[in-house]
């Protein structure tokens, strides 16, 4: 690497288009020079070129005269005699306390025990500043240190790299600045793991030619479907970083093979409209993968990242990854919080800009002490949404959950398995209740059991509120303790049975199974184990099927208010009635996916229950009248509802337009409705087909949000499809 001089600084100046103080910029080197004099760096270079090269890579951000003045000085204080006083009466007020910061940062000490984590990164973000620029310099200072890690002893390798990666690197993530976070993280992992980067390495090399063809066929795919956009976007297609193939492979533990984002294609456009609509042509030209898109758009994350991400997949059979964005954003991915000095006038003359980044200002302009943190706690909390809370794990990663969440949603959000394995949470090194309400700056413990057999308790579907958490708990009770429900399940089964003198038929046990609306006996069975269905109404229900056998077809059809009062919390788990047949099986038909609110018809099948149909379906339409079935449709209609959401396809046609696309993402997202798919293709017509697959919870949601997309002009028709 070429060392800096301060003639290159000064070029380096001049090329930037913007006002700097050179003379003081000047005056701050010569400081520094005479004050660093005769002292090296381990590389054997004068010391200079290190406090030369931070104000350097300031530059590339177009930090102010200040922040570059503070950066040539920024080992004065610490490392020679030169006090903070005379640099304050030399450059003033403003570079003394960027000085006076950045040697407090340095004196933070780094404890990388867990529950000191969350705690030091906070110190540093807030107690060291009252401006945000040092904590930029301070960033700068350590990535000069990892490129020039190479010269230092191996333990100092290890322990800066170690530091580098568990604060610098989320530091710079949590101020969104991605190119100084990749950057650190790629240096870093070389020294802690250069075995396991040699490998992906190797790998990586194994068919470079045809990797670097695959890229550049793709991108010139991609161009030549894009190229009536005006201006051109920008298309970069890359390898992604060593570090995040490493993450996958040795932290998720995913064979190389499988790793579905080793290529990116990154496309910048010019506006938001524009990024829908390369979306659309995106998946138009290659096959989406299910589950992997995302509107960070619409949402965006914590750190005010935004993009589109898709991952889909092309005739070679290869998945890559597509990030979509405009050029603002993505200034705000690469620059994160220095977006503004570099395309701005800096945090303090950009109102509009301010507010985007609001919460982390706020939290650094707080000049409380570090255990004041009650008090900077309330105060952030202001400024973020009312809808969610931001929690912190002793890590220090941020995690955004709904308001009103608690300790059991935030251990699902960090992974399943931690969840499902909770066994308590301390918040700010307090034990609390399972049903605390978590709030925005709590750092957030989760303590697990390490038994295989451990799990969820049964209430804690009544406390988890996001639906995320719901499902996941009943997902583990369906399936991770099946075997041990099934045999738990058969024994107290064949025990009450014994005790109410009931003989044990397979008959009696397949009607026991349909009737409280099981698919199997094992479902029973594994239903009774979990307590998901209490022995005493099984036992009741076979008493009473029993005398009613022996009445046989005597009984008159019970008016449908009685049907619905009667049935209504048996049949609640599938929130469907069907008239004149109590406690069948129910299950929806696949061919029209009836949602709640949707008229529907039920047809008795030969011994899988009755199946539900959408009153207008193909099916019905065409069987109804059939010698053969018509006996065979029975009356159904929804009852209650519960919070299961439904899977339902639309298919919206639309004039060929530039804001089509945008416009129905936003109602999706306006709606707070989650879309798992987008797909479109024009038409030969020249209109556009636009199929997405959505998750709602019922007809009035799906209603309001077709009478939403009609009304947007250009769309022609918003219909309902039957199929996946
Ligand atoms: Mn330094």
């Amino acid at each position: 690497m070429e060392s800096i001089t301060i003639e290159s600084l000064m070029e380096k100046i001049n090329s930037i288009d913007k006002r700097y103080d050179t003379d003081k910029i000047t005056r701050a080197y010569k400081l520094a020079d005479a004050a660093h004099e005769g002292q090296m760096r381990s590389s054997g270079e004068k010391y200079i070129t290190h406090p030369l090269s931070v104000a350097s890579i300031l530059l590339d951000y177009c930090m102010d005269t200040d922040t570059i003045c503070a950066a040539l000085l920024h080992d004065v204080v610490e490392d020679t005699d030169t006090t903070l006083d005379e640099i304050k009466k030399q450059f003033g007020e403003d570079v003394a306390l960027l000085v006076d910061g950045v040697t407090k940062i340095g004196q933070v000490p780094l404890n990388t025990k867990e529950e000191q984590h969350a705690e030091n990164i906070r110190k540093i973000l807030m107690a060291m500043s009252k401006d945000i620029r040092v904590i930029i310099i301070k960033l700068a200072d350590r990535l000069h240190n990892m490129r020039t890690l190479y010269a230092r002893p191996p333990h100092k390798q290890r322990k800066t790299s170690l530091e580098t990666m568990n604060f610098y690197a989320p530091i710079a993530h949590r101020l969104g600045m991605s190119d100084v976070k990749e950057e650190m993280e790629s240096i870093a992992i070389h020294y802690l793991d250069p075995y396991g980067c040699k490998e992906i390495e190797r790998l990586l090399d194994v068919h470079k030619e045809e990797r670097d063809t695959f890229i550049d066929h793709i991108t010139e795919r991609i161009r030549s479907r894009i190229n009536d956009i005006k201006p051109e976007p920008i298309i970069e297609g890359r390898v992604k970083s060593i570090y995040s193939i490493y993450k996958k492979m040795y932290l998720k533990n995913k064979p190389f093979d499988e790793i579905y984002d080793i290529y990116a294609v990154r496309i910048i456009v010019q506006s938001v409209i524009e990024c829908y609509n390369v979306l659309g042509v995106i998946h138009d030209l290659f096959s989406p993968m299910p589950y992997r898109f995302k509107d960070y758009i619409a949402t965006p994350k914590p750190n005010r990242y935004q993009s589109l991400h898709t991952t889909v997949i092309g005739k070679e059979g290869i998945p890559f990854e597509v990030q979509i964005r405009t050029v603002e954003m993505h200034n705000t991915a690469q620059y994160g919080i220095a977006a503004h000095w570099k395309y701005k006038a800096g945090l303090k003359g950009s109102v509009a800009g301010e507010q985007r980044f609001d919460w982390i200002r706020q939290l650094l302009e707080r000049q409380q002490e570090a255990d004041d943190v009650e008090q900077i706690t309330d105060a952030i909390k202001n400024d973020l949404s009312q809808d969610e809370v931001y929690v912190f794990s002793p890590k220090g990663d941020v995690f955004a959950l709904p308001n009103g969440a608690n300790v059991i949603d935030f251990a699902y959000a960090i992974h399943t398995e931690i969840g499902n394995k909770m066994t308590g949470a301390k918040v700010g090194g307090r034990m609390v209740p399972f049903d605390y309400q978590i709030k925005t700056g709590d750092i957030i413990e989760i303590f697990t059991s390490g038994s295989p057999t451990y799990g969820p308790n049964r209430n804690w579907l009544d406390i988890a509120k996001t639906t995320e958490a719901k499902a996941k708990i009943r997902s583990w009770f369906k399936k991770e303790r099946r075997d041990e429900n099934i045999a738990c399940g058969r024994e107290e089964l064949e025990r009450e049975f014994k005790r109410n003198d009931i003989k044990i038929t397979p008959e009696l046990l397949e009607d026991a199974a349909h009737r409280a609306r099981f698919e199997s006996v094992d479902d029973l069975y594994a239903a009774i184990g979990y307590g998901g269905v209490a022995m005493s109404k099984i036992i009741q229900r076979i008493k009473e099927s029993q005398i009613r056998a022996q009445k046989e077809q005597a009984q008159t059809l019970p008016t449908s208010e009685e049907l619905t009062d009667e049935t209504n919390k048996r049949s609640r788990k599938k929130g469907v009635i069907v008239e004149g047949v109590d406690n069948c099986l129910i299950k929806f038909a696949q061919c029209c996916n009836p949602l709640p609110g949707d008229p529907i018809i039920g047809f008795v099948t030969r011994g899988f229950g009755v199946s539900i149909h959408k009153l207008d379906c193909v099916n019905v339409i065409n069987n109804m009248d059939s010698e053969e079935n018509k006996d065979r449709w029975i009356k159904a209609a929804w009852v209650g509802s519960d919070d299961t959401t439904y899977r339902t396809s639309l298919l919206i046609t639309a004039e060929q337009s530039t804001t089509v696309i945008a416009d129905i993402t936003a109602a999706i997202a306006v709606n707070r409705i989650a879309m798992n798919e987008l797909n479109m293709h024009r038409l030969k017509n020249g209109n556009t087909a636009i199929h997405i697959t959505i998750e709602v919870a019922g007809m009035e949601q799906l209603n309001n949000l077709k009478m939403r997309l009609e009304k947007i002009q250009g769309v022609i028709s918003v219909e309902r499809t039957g199929k996946q």
